[in-house]
């Protein structure tokens, strides 16, 4: 029966493409990529030799009567993006949306994502996190946005391109305080990957002072607010017992 595979294509590393990828774009009929250019040189790198069709942005739901159409006629197709896992703060999400409701099997080829690499990396809390992606270009909206997870007490996951990285974590220094700490994970599976950690301030000195820094891409991870303690939620045998330790501790 024919598919739509989902498949996740490396960060940067080319090792990271899965051998299960590798065999599943090289036997699909299709590969519906957000770049064409792009995903030809990986293609080209593992010798994958399958025609090609764009799915971005300003095509995807034009490109959908295309791909019913190959499905069926019985071909399976893969959907990959430029980088990571598609739909993750990237385009597919009408296309796998629409192939589900026509009825085809839709199967994900899973492997990299930028943000669960940085967040298994970062030495932040990871049983609970809120992932964003792109916060708002404009200083107001992003301003608005932060503020919505000012009492969050989940970590906090966002994508950042090179030219807002300053002004991003000057934002979150203004909703969260200098003192909260963060993760920049940048450049991840390439060369210059550095993950730092630290609070949220330094991570801004830091990045000002050396240039290089401010280059690449970027996951910044956010602790989350430490959680209120409500008082009308505790019971009358656990206020004696903080108050007597609050009389009898230094
Ligand atoms: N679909 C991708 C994924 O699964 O992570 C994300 C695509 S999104 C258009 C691109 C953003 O992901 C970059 O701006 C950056 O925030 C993040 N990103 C992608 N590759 C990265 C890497 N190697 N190191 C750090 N961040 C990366």
């Amino acid at each position: 029966d024919p598919v739509l595979y989902v498949i996740a294509t490396p960060i940067g590393n080319l090792g990271d493409l899965s051998e299960r990828a590798i065999r599943v774009l090289s036997q699909v009929d299709l590969i519906a990529a957000e770049d064409t250019r792009h995903s030809g040189r990986l293609m080209a790198h593992f010798n994958i030799k399958v025609p090609m069709i764009s799915v971005h942005d300003h095509n995807e739901s034009q490109r959908i009567e295309l791909i019913l159409k190959h499905l069926a006629q019985g071909h399976s197709i893969a959907l990959v993006s430029d980088a990571g896992t598609p739909l993750i703060s990237d385009p597919g999400y009408i296309l796998v949306r629409s192939v589900r409701e026509a009825g085809y099997q839709v199967s994900p080829v899973p492997g990299c994502c930028a943000f669960i690499a940085a967040l298994s990396a970062s030495g932040l809390p990871s049983d609970r996190f809120m992932f964003y992606g792109f916060l708002p270009a404009k200083r107001a909206s992003r301003l608005r946005t932060l503020n919505q997870w000012a009492d969050e007490t989940s970590t906090l996951i966002f994508y950042e391109s090179t030219h807002r990285i300053l002004d991003s974590l000057e934002d979150m220094i203004a909703v969260f305080g200098a003192s909260r700490e963060a993760v920049v994970a940048r450049e991840l599976t390439k060369t210059f990957e550095t993950i730092k950690l630290d609070s949220l301030a330094s991570l801004l000195t830091w990045m000002q002072q050396d240039s290089n820094q401010q280059k690449g891409e970027f996951v910044v991870i956010v602790r989350g607010a430490p959680p209120r303690i409500d008082e009308e939620e505790l019971d009358k045998k656990t206020l004696d017992i903080l108050a007597l330790l609050a009389t009898e501790l230094p």
